[in-house]
């Protein structure tokens, strides 16, 4: 480091904390908005609750494929190609041009249902996705405040 830059470290919100509070929300969206917990190995809080307010939207994991038209382009490009005639691990010219197409296709939007973030946290732009249910293979990207399931809470007030 150079010069007067202070580096100011906060305790980073460890991700139990961020479970811990994922699951208290789940419970005051249930009681908020009359939603039934779904329940099962993830624990009755542990799946979410779709539910959207000014500060966070949450969505349980997602369960189906690509919804936004780019898994279908590339099956469909796929599909051109007589199946019988190019079996799996075909490496015919025609076949490398489609992997080579394919790698060029980039990735789904991100308003597909398989790249929605599972939590969204408004203020920060803080996302966490996990699978199937809360804490299991976490991820936690960008700022979120040690604070926010008060902010959360906050915002389900009078849902
Ligand atoms: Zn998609
Ligand atoms: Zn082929």
């Amino acid at each position: 480091m150079s010069g007067n830059e202070v580096l100011v470290i906060l305790p980073p919100i460890s991700d139990d904390d961020v479970s811990t509070s994922l699951r208290a929300l789940t419970r005051a969206i249930a009681n908020a908005t009359r939603q039934v917990l779904w329940g099962g190995l993830g624990g009755d809080d542990g799946y979410g609750l779709a539910h959207e307010t000014d500060v966070f939207v949450m969505r349980p994991f997602y369960w189906g494929d690509c919804d936004c038209g780019h898994m279908d382009r590339i099956n469909n490009r796929w599909y051109d190609l007589d199946l019988d005639n190019h079996p799996g691990g075909c490496d015919c010219e025609q076949c490398a041009a489609y992997s080579e197409w394919v790698n060029k296709q980039g990735r789904c939007l991100p308003t597909c249902s398989t790249e929605l973030p599972n939590f969204l946290y408004k203020p920060t732009g803080a996302r966490v996705e996990w699978y199937k249910w809360i804490g299991r293979d976490m991820e936690i990207k960008g700022d979120l405040p040690a604070d926010f399931l008060t902010h959360c809470l906050q915002s389900l007030e009078g849902a």
